[in-house]
């Protein structure tokens, strides 16, 4: 059997700290380009730019060359059934997140909503997505099943998934985590301080090491998540609770990110440390690869 040889049989994606990954090819002259190896997909090297033009792309990996293009998923129903909401966001928080997330240059910005069709989470859409933005509270259960079992495929494929707030319900934030996602809570609006615990994370550059939000609604432990891969802030509130409220996980090929901050009646999405929190997580949940599921089955190497 031949050998392969040579920089055309590779594929390179690059990310923004300049690592870039081998992937196999499409084209491979000596397999079938259906049975990829997961020995060359885990190879790790590091490349110019010159050397990455020559490589060339692959339609496994993500379109890093270009813009972040992030979806902001709303459920958009307490804005227009309450006129207190309303007053805060009048043309929904996913117009809110829009404004602020479209001024960063390197993203490419659209919004979707749960009374769109599909929700507005089509194959065609998340095909398109980077990072998905996901907002619920009060119709999480009209969420269909089969549309969040495709968000959650999108980010083991490769998607980047940030939850706010009462997304700790949403159906697809549950099925990555696997857990129950509960907590304690108390909407009286009192002051939220904010602790920066990992100030090293790309998600906390430029965050203080603490600020404070007031008022909030109370989100207390315990909070029925998994582990947190990494822990990056935690609340304390003026009624004494703490919690887990900056928390990432890698589910499979994507990252996702938890950020607790964001009750509808207040103007939370407003603060400048929440904007430079969620701008930054999108910048670290960006997706490297885009590898869908499959359990093919692998050549042998050696002879
Ligand atoms: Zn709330």
């Amino acid at each position: 059997m031949p050998r392969r040889v040579g920089a055309d049989r590779r594929a390179v994606r690059l990310r923004a700290d300049g690592h870039a990954c081998m992937v196999a090819p499409r084209h491979c002259s000596a397999r079938p380009a259906s049975r990829p190896t997961f020995r060359r997909q885990r190879r790790i090297a590091q490349f110019t730019g010159s050397e990455i033009a020559l490589l060339g792309f692959d339609s496994q990996l993500a379109p890093m060359s270009t813009k972040i293009r992030v979806t902001i998923w709303n459920e958009y129903r307490h804005e227009k059934e309450n006129p207190k909401v309303a007053a805060v966001y009048p043309a929904g928080i996913h117009a809110a997140l829009a404004e602020f997330l479209g001024a960063a240059e390197d993203f490419e910005i659209r919004t979707a909503t749960l009374d769109e069709p599909e929700h507005g989470m089509t194959e065609a859409v998340l095909a398109e997505t980077d990072v998905l933005i996901w907002w619920g509270h009060k119709a999480h259960q009209d969420v269909d099943d089969a549309i969040a079992a495709r968000v959650a495929a999108r980010v083991h494929a490769g998607m980047g998934f940030i939850a706010l707030h009462s997304a700790h319900y949403a159906k697809p934030f549950k099925r990555l985590m696997g857990t129950t996602c509960s907590l304690c809570w108390r909407d009286d609006g009192e002051k939220e301080r904010i602790w920066t615990v990992r100030p090293a994370h790309p998600i906390a550059a430029g965050v203080p090491a603490h600020f404070e939000i007031d008022p909030e609604e109370m989100y207390g432990e315990p909070f029925g998540i998994p582990e947190p891969d990494e822990l990056i802030f935690i609340s304390w509130f003026a009624g004494g609770e703490v919690f887990r409220s900056g928390a990432t996980w890698q589910r499979s090929h994507g990252r996702v990110f938890y950020f607790r901050p964001g009750h509808e009646t207040f103007p939370t999405y407003s603060d400048p440390n929440v904007r430079r929190i969620i701008t930054n997580a999108v910048r670290w949940a960006r997706p490297t690869v885009n590898l869908p599921d499959s359990a093919p089955r692998a050549e042998r190497l050696e002879d």
